[in-house]
C-alpha cells in the first residue's frame, strides 16, 4: 500500500483539496507512474463542475507525465524508469479499437469519466478507507502517483523535459490532431480556427506544419491572438469587435476550406460552419455541457456540400502521434512550450482560475 498527496474534487464546482490518500493495490495490467507534472485542461473544469458527470469524490487530472515506478505482470513494452505521457483510456476490444480508432472506443465515456475501472473498482481511498473515484481519463493525474495501463501510457524520449510533455496527452494532441488527422488539411488550403486556447493554438501550429496558406485565428482575448500570430496565424480576428463570418469571407475571398471550433460554444460552431467555402469541412472539438444543442442552416450546408465533423482527441493513436509531436517540438516546428505556465501543486486552484480568466493558456501543475 502506498500513501501520497492528491487533489480531490469533493462536490460540484468545489475547489481542489490537497489531501493524503491511499493506493489499495496495483493490478497485473496496470502501470504505476510517479507523476512529475500534469497539465490542466478545460475538460478538468467541465468534470469539476459536473457539466460532464463524474462520480464524486474524485481525483481529476488527465495530462500527466512522469516516470514509471512499477509495472504489472501482463504489461508489455513499458519498463520501470521509462519517461511517459499518459493519454485517454480505450478498451482495445470494441469495433473502433479493432479498427485502430481508439478515440471512438465504444467504452470511451465509462472508461474516461466513469470514476473506476471496468468492474467498478476504485484503486484509491481516503485515510478512513472510504473509496475515492479515480481512473479519470485512465489516470487521475492530479496526484503524486497515477495508475494507467499499457493502452494509455506512451513512452517518450528522456532528453526532452518531462515536465512540459503532459498536455500532449490531451489538449495539445486534440488541436494538432484535429488538423493533421481529423481534417487532414492540404498544403495551400485556408483554415479558420475558433478559440485560441491551448487546443486552438496547437491547431494553429499544426496548420502551419501542414502548409496552410491562410490560418485565421478567432478569439476574444488580444494576448492570445498575439500569440496565435507568433505561432503561425496569418490573420487574427477579435470577435468582440468584428463581424467574424464577414471578415473571414473577405480574407479568403470565397470562404475557408476548413474551420475548427475550439471554444465549446454552440453559437461559434454556427460561425465556423457559415465561414466555410463550397465543399468546406468544419471540425469541432469544443465541448459544451452534455445535452447542449447547436443549429445550422440546412440549405446553407447541403447546397454547398459542406461537411460537419465531430473530432475526439485529435483522432490520435497516442503511441504513434505523441512521439511525432515530440519530434516536431525538437525540430522547432511545434513550440507548444510557449503556451505553458508552471504552478506548484499547492497553487492548483490558482491555475484553474488563471485558465478560466484567460490569463494562462496552458497551466502545468508541478507535482514532484
Ligand atoms: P480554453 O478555455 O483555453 O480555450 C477556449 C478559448 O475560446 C479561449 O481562448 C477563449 O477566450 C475563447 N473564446 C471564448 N468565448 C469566445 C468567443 N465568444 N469568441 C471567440 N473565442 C472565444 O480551452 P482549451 O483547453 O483550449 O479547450 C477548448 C475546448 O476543447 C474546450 O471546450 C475543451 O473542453 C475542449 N476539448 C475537447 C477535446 C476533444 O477531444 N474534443 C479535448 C480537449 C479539450
Amino acid at each position: 500500500m502506498l500513501e501520497f498527496k492528491a487533489a480531490v474534487t469533493k462536490s460540484k464546482g468545489a475547489p481542489f483539496e490537497l489531501q493524503k490518500i491511499k493506493l489499495k493495490s496495483l493490478k497485473d495490467n496496470e502501470v504505476l507512474v510517479k507523476i512529475k507534472a500534469a497539465g490542466m485542461c478545460h475538460t478538468d473544469m467541465v468534470a469539476r463542475d459536473q457539466d460532464y458527470e463524474v462520480p464524486l469524490p474524485v481525483v481529476l487530472g488527465h495530462e500527466g507525465s512522469g516516470v514509471v515506478e512499477q509495472v504489472g505482470k501482463s504489461v508489455k513494452g513499458i519498463e520501470v524508469g521509462d519517461h511517459v505521457v499518459l493519454s485517454f483510456a480505450s478498451c482495445g476490444q470494441c469495433k473502433s479499437c479493432l479498427k485502430a480508432e481508439p478515440v471512438y472506443c465504444y467504452n470511451f465515456y465509462p472508461m474516461n469519466f466513469g470514476g473506476s475501472d471496468e468492474n467498478g473498482f476504485t484503486s484509491l481511498s481516503d485515510q478512513e478507507d472510504k473509496d475515492i473515484h479515480d481512473h479519470f481519463f485512465g489516470q487521475s493525474s492530479f496526484a503524486e502517483y497515477a495508475i494507467a495501463t499499457e493502452r494509455n501510457t506512451v513512452v517518450v524520449p528522456k532528453d526532452v523535459p518531462l515536465e512540459i510533455l503532459g498536455p500532449l496527452g490531451c489538449g495539445i494532441q486534440t488541436g494538432a490532431g484535429a488538423i493533421m488527422n481529423g481534417l487532414k488539411i492540404e498544403n495551400g488550403s485556408s483554415v479558420a480556427i475558433f478559440g485560441a486556447g491551448a487546443v486552438g493554438l496547437a491547431a494553429v501550429m499544426a496548420a502551419k506544419i501542414m502548409g496552410a496558406s491562410q490560418i485565421i485565428a478567432v478569439d476574444i482575448v488580444d494576448s492570445r491572438l498575439e500569440l496565435a500570430k507568433e505561432l503561425g496565424a496569418t490573420d487574427v480576428i477579435n470577435s468582440k469587435s468584428a463581424d467574424v463570418v464577414e471578415t473571414i469571407m473577405k480574407i479568403t475571398e470565397s470562404g475557408a476550406d476548413y474551420s475548427l471550433e475550439a471554444t465549446g460554444r454552440p453559437e461559434i460552431l454556427r460561425w465556423a460552419i457559415d465561414s466555410l467555402a463550397i465543399r468546406g469541412t468544419c471540425g469541432f472539438v469544443g465541448a459544451p455541457a452534455l445535452g447542449v444543442e447547436a443549429s445550422f442552416d440546412v440549405n446553407g450546408v447541403m447546397v454547398p456540400g459542406k461537411t460537419i465533423k465531430g473530432i475526439i482527441e485529435g483522432e490520435s493513436i497516442p503511441q504513434i502521434f505523441i512521439p511525432q509531436l515530440v519530434e516536431h517540438y525538437r525540430a522547432g516546428r511545434f513550440p507548444f512550450d510557449k503556451l505553458i505556465k508552471f504552478y506548484h501543486f499547492e497553487q492548483i486552484n490558482e491555475a484553474a482560475k488563471d485558465s478560466e480568466k484567460g490569463i494562462t493558456v496552458k497551466p502545468i501543475i508541478q507535482i514532484s
